[in-house]
């Protein structure tokens, strides 16, 4: 089986993972430059990429967790920011997520 990857962002220095089974993927579509940025980079440089709403994006870390996520908007600093997976739990329970390691 594939191991994870560990790999260093260009553009903030983090190291992320890069997934056995994301490694599948690219084979599978036979791409051949491996990923530069942490999944957050590529966020923003996605967005970067449509113009419009960069100027309006935050990077922030979750309240819950404390992960580093993308917000598609400003963020404003009375309301607490969730992660993808933090938001999914916070809608059906108050009660705060366990901080995951990675
Ligand atoms: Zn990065
Ligand atoms: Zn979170």
């Amino acid at each position: 089986m594939t191991p994870d990857m560990s790999m260093w962002c260009c553009d903030c220095g983090e190291s992320f993972v890069f997934t056995a089974k994301e490694q599948e993927f690219f084979k599978e579509k036979n791409l051949k430059n491996l990923p530069k940025r942490c999944p957050n980079c590529r966020v923003l440089s996605k967005i970067k990429r449509s113009g419009k709403i960069f100027e309006s994006a935050s990077a922030l870390n979750c309240a819950a967790c404390g992960a580093l996520t993308v917000v598609p908007f400003k963020a404003k600093g009375y309301k607490p920011v969730y992660c993808a997976s933090c938001f999914a739990g916070v809608k059906h329970t108050p009660v705060a997520h366990p901080p995951f390691s990675s």
